[in-house]
């Protein structure tokens, strides 16, 4: 075999071999036990009782007209916010939907640390939830920006990012095309936790308070 044979052959050899390390790697990713989870919800969902996911020890107990044991897109999105152990982060621009009150509110009383931060303009429109959650004791903060608020992202434990078009309304439950995405990947996570970070920061009341060109926050 000629010099130059040799060379090419140990060319495809290499890139043949680090095509198969990289196509290792990612079936390894792809096929491990705990792979990170990816999915998809669409709305309007199905209306069917949500009773079994508050008190998951007694599911039959309930005796309200909707149907029963059926998983809707609504139920899936109830089941990873109640699935935060450690801390919530909301960003949602509007939220007035009561179940979703209802999780995060036993959320709270189960000590998992939460932070909501909804658009102030929204805050003050009848049906909001913050103040309920105010009440409850939940730190709640308002965007004072001069653009509206507009995300609906939450933040589960610092490892779930649920996120998309639907804000938490009952509306948008039940009646709208919407969309989220729920996801572990670290790579689209990551960029929410800081941008949730900065906003936090930003609309901290206590910093609104000291300035004498902005108004006071209403928290
Ligand atoms: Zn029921």
């Amino acid at each position: 075999m000629s010099v130059m044979w040799t060379v090419r052959v140990v060319g495809v050899g290499l890139v043949a071999l680090s095509l198969s390390v990289e196509l290792l790697g990612w079936l390894r990713r792809r096929l491990r036990p705990g792979r990170i989870l990816n999915e998809v919800i669409f709305f309007p969902s199905e209306m069917a009782c949500v009773e079994h996911i508050f008190a998951p020890s007694s599911p039959y107990s309930c005796v309200c007209p909707l149907s029963h044991g059926v998983e809707t897109s609504f139920s899936r999105l109830l089941r990873h916010i109640l699935s935060a152990s450690s801390s919530l982060d909301l960003c949602v621009f509007a939220f007035s939907n009561m179940n979703l009150s209802r999780a995060v509110l036993a959320l709270h009383s189960r000590g998992v640390t939460i932070r909501a931060l909804v658009d102030k303009d929204y805050a003050a429109i009848n049906g909001s939830q913050t103040g309920v959650l105010r009440k409850a004791g939940i730190c709640v903060r308002y965007d004072v920006g001069s653009v509206y608020m507009h995300h609906k992202f939450a933040i589960v434990d610092g490892r779930l990012l649920v996120t998309g078009s639907l804000n938490w309304t009952l509306n948008a439950v039940q009646s709208n095309l919407e969309n989220i995405m729920v996801t572990e990947e670290p790579e689209l996570l990551q960029p929410f936790i800081k941008e949730f970070h900065r906003l936090w920061l930003r609309n901290n009341p206590a910093l609104h308070l000291r300035s004498k060109d902005q108004k006071p926050g209403k928290n």
